[in-house]
């Protein structure tokens, strides 16, 4: 029912969401012709997209991409959504370029182009873009991302075209619920300078809230590890799959998380990631093995696309234990490998969560994070792990190192490094996701669609809420598809036809 409300602000187009995929969504449904309002929960802007490394993936053919694209979905998503998203990949260069003229960014290619892309059928298409340079830019006072700035620099490429269209973005302004009028979404309920208002959209909704890293229900019911820490945007609590649930949309992917292995201590508030980027380094070695429970060594501990996948192995539930035996697992290393490098990234765009590890990792020592034993008798003793477990894991590890192959678990030679010299290092890891893929499904449109397959009318989604990344992800992806979804909602978004329901009984406030 229309009638009654009274609406407080209205545009045609509103978008639930200032991280990339909210402003990509305002720029195109703004370039379409469609007054457009941005709605964003937390104080800041940004979203995770702040944080992010800054890979964006781009192909150069489309076949290619769509072969690759076919492989890497595991026949979760539709062809439809494939050939969409390949073309969205060809066309993203020239897309991005024409952006970064807002404020002369420059575009490269990333020095590690092909790093983290499995060898399937296409994989040579795939490259990965940059924005390597903002005169002046030295990064929001708001957000700590260390000396990578990659993430921060697309972002303001992104929000300096909002500001250049004079879009209005509304911080602070959580969106509870949408308004829905005969199964039509018709615009949404916020709360502006704490007061519960009625937003219309008269075209169209488009929902870019981001994932449900930080949302534990959802976690507990969607993924099998427990628990599952994250990092990030603490404003990203799944708002817009339950908004798109309660209008009767599909959920997909919910399973699918983007996450390795890192680390989470009592007395700080937020997890850190583990220090290797995206993708591995083949050729760089790595001080740490990893051990289980009982002090096994369990995996690769530098999958190919290590932020990816590397979450999954610790995930095992032993049912003959029965429990889970590797969350948490142990990161062990010693002397020399303290002093390899960091072992943590901290990342964040809250002021408060702001920590800089140490180069050689002694601060943390000092801390009691990570501990520190002068034998292999103490470690074990400490872990309470039988002495001749570790010590045989030890050996093997030993002997691994020195013929330069990882039998065991395949773990690249190049990054092998031996683990001997006392005194001796353990810390736990945990679960830690970068981000979800999960949330309502959509067509290859942008159209949030109901179990059965039918478009909830005027309600669409862009970027990771409901990712198109349905299996096995394509490490720079998550970039990519803030451009590729963000352009095809806020398009579609401004193509719509204005409601009519009840509205010349509806007034603006
Ligand atoms: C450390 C890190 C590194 C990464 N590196 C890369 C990389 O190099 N390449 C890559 O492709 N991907 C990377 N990713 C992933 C990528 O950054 C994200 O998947 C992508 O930025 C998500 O964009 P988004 O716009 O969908 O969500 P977000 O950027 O999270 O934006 C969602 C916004 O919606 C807001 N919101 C939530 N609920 C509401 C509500 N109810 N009302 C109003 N607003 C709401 C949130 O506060 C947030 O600002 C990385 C992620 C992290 C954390």
């Amino acid at each position: 029912m229309t009638r009654n409300i009274e609406w407080a602000l209205d545009a045609d187009v509103v978008v639930v969401g200032a991280g990339g995929a909210g402003l990509v969504s305002a720029i195109n449904a703004h370039d379409a012709g469609s007054s457009v309002l941005v709605l964003e929960k937390m104080p800041h802007v940004g979203g995770i997209t702040i944080l992010a490394g800054g890979g964006i993936k781009a192909a150069r053919d489309h076949g290619k991409a769509v072969s690759y694209l076919t492989e890497t979905q595991g026949g979760r998503v539709s062809d439809r959504l494939i050939d969409a998203f390949a073309q969205g990949l060809v066309e993203l260069p020239d897309y991005l370029r024409g952006l970064a003229q807002v404020n002369g960014a420059e575009i490269g290619e990333r020095a590690d182009t092909h790093e983290g892309i499995y060898p399937f059928p296409g994989a040579d298409t795939l490259y990965s873009l940059t924005v390597t340079d903002i005169s002046g830019f030295a990064g929001y006072d708001w957000t700590y991302t260390g000396k990578n700035l990659a993430g921060q620099r697309f972002f303001k490429v992104l929000l300096d075209n909002v500001l250049a269209r004079n879009i209005p973005v509304h911080t602070g302004a959580p969106v509870r619920s949408l308004i829905t009028a005969d199964g039509e979404v018709i615009g949404v309920w916020a709360e502006i300078e704490g007061r519960k208002v009625a937003v219309r959209a008269n075209r169209a909704v488009v929902l870019a809230s981001g994932g449900f890293e930080f949302n534990e229900k959802l976690k507990r019911e969607y993924f099998e590890a427990l628990p599952v820490y994250a990092m990030g945007n603490p404003g990203n609590t799944g708002d817009g799959i339950l908004m798109a649930q309660k209008v009767g949309a599909a959920l997909w992917h919910m399973w699918h998380f983007h996450g390795s292995y890192g680390f989470k201590f009592d007395d700080y508030d937020t997890a850190f990631r583990i220090a290797p980027g995206g993708a591995r380094n083949p050729n760089r070695p790595i001080s740490w093995i990893i051990l289980d429970t009982f002090g096994k060594r369990f995996m690769n501990e530098l999958h190919p696309a290590t932020q990816d996948t590397a979450a999954r192995p610790l995930g095992l539930y032993d049912a003959d234990v029965p429990g889970y035996t590797r969350i948490p697992a142990y990161l062990v290393f010693d002397e020399e490998g303290r002093k390899l490098g960091r072992i943590a990234n901290p990342l964040t765009s809250h002021p408060e969560h702001r920590y800089v590890w140490s180069e050689d990792n002694s601060a943390e020592v000092a801390r009691g994070w990570i501990k520190r034993y002068d034998t292999v008798e103490e470690l074990a003793a400490a872990q309470g792990w039988e002495p001749a477990v570790l010590k045989a894991t030890l050996a093997r590890w030993d002997e691994i190192v020195r013929s330069g192959s990882d039998d065991d678990h395949r773990r690249p030679a190049g990054t092998l490094f031996p683990i001997g010299t006392p005194p001796f290092y353990v810390v736990p890891v945990w679960p830690l996701l970068t981000n979800t893929q999960g949330g309502p499904e959509h067509d290859e449109h942008q159209r949030v669609v109901d179990p059965y397959g039918e478009p909830i009318p005027r309600l669409f989604a862009a970027g990771e809420l409901g990712s198109f990344f349905a299996h096995l992800y394509l490490l720079g992806g998550n970039l990519s598809e803030i451009v590729i979804s963000g352009r095809i909602a806020g398009t579609q978004a401004a193509g719509l036809p204005r409601w009519t329901h009840g509205q010349d009984r509806a007034r603006v406030a």
